[in-house]
């Protein structure tokens, strides 16, 4: 049986869940079809026949940062992994990003609308060249309604961090797939496909996949914002072959997390 690697999903401590989700639903005029707990994230997960999840979080304010990673490391398991965060405004960042890696998160997400940096700001230089080479950073990335995270200025970050390994969230470029393709598809970098197959027709998200390169796709259900079985519907509905929705789904994360799962 086929493995299944949910490489991009989202919970909150439920004391903030209801808040969090309520958030997301009135920024990206969506709705979330999760609850934000990590209660409802391995429930959704199981109905949908995923087995290996990687959480991320993220810390809005510098103040959160210390809180939100440990809370992350405290929900690890033989099939959750975590990604840390950081905010530009830290104090104490290499000392933070040394922590996140003694407490087994195997790398950073960033959200540079919800944080408010642009993505290629020479604040985040410390961060980038800390973590070039030693741990991956999944990036938000896209938002028509902003600049942070273009794709264009986040092409300014491969160029600058040739090393820096970058998943590129939501097939390059969230509400901005023509952008994407334009500086991000093709480049030296992994995308992911949550958030993306709802919104794109399946041909262009083809397209845009098999142009980026198949071994650089990652399988995310962006969950509380889609649950496991309806993300994974659309994304088989793409209709890849056996041997690409077996990279995408699987074989790509765990390869470049290094996790040697079977
Ligand atoms: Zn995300």
């Amino acid at each position: 049986m086929r493995k299944i690697f949910d490489f991009h999903t989202h919970a909150y401590p439920a004391k903030v869940a209801g808040k969090s989700v309520d958030f997301l639903d009135n920024y990206y005029k969506v709705s979330c079809n999760g609850d934000g707990t990590m209660e409802d994230l391995l429930k959704s997960a199981k109905e949908g026949g995923v087995d290996y999840l990687l959480v991320h979080a993220v810390a809005t304010k510098p103040t959160q940062v210390e809180n939100v990673n440990t809370w992350i490391s405290e929900h690890l398991s033989e099939n959750v992994f975590g990604f840390g965060t950081i905010h530009p405004e830290y104090e104490n960042i290499k000392e933070e990003l040394k922590r996140i890696r003694s407490l087994g998160l195997l790398g950073l997400k960033l959200h540079p609308d919800f944080q408010g940096y642009f993505v290629d700001d020479p604040s985040m230089d410390i961060v980038y060249s800390d973590i070039e080479g030693k741990m991956p950073v999944l990036i938000h990335s896209g938002d028509v309604n902003t600049d942070f995270s273009s794709p264009k200025r986040l092409a300014n970050v491969l160029d600058r961090f040739p090393n820096l390994t970058v998943i590129a969230a939501h097939l390059g470029g969230y509400s901005e797939w023509d952008q994407a393709e334009r500086f991000i598809i093709g480049r030296n970098c992994y995308i992911d496909t949550s958030s993306s197959l709802w919104a794109i027709p399946p041909e262009k998200a083809v397209s845009i996949i098999r142009k980026h390169g198949v071994n650089r796709v990652l399988f995310g259900t962006d969950f509380p914002l889609a649950r496991h079985s309806e993300e994974l519907e659309r994304f088989f509905a793409l209709g890849l072959t056996e041997e690409e929705n077996n990279k995408i789904l699987f074989e790509n994360a765990n390869n470049l997390l290094n996790l040697h799962l079977r």
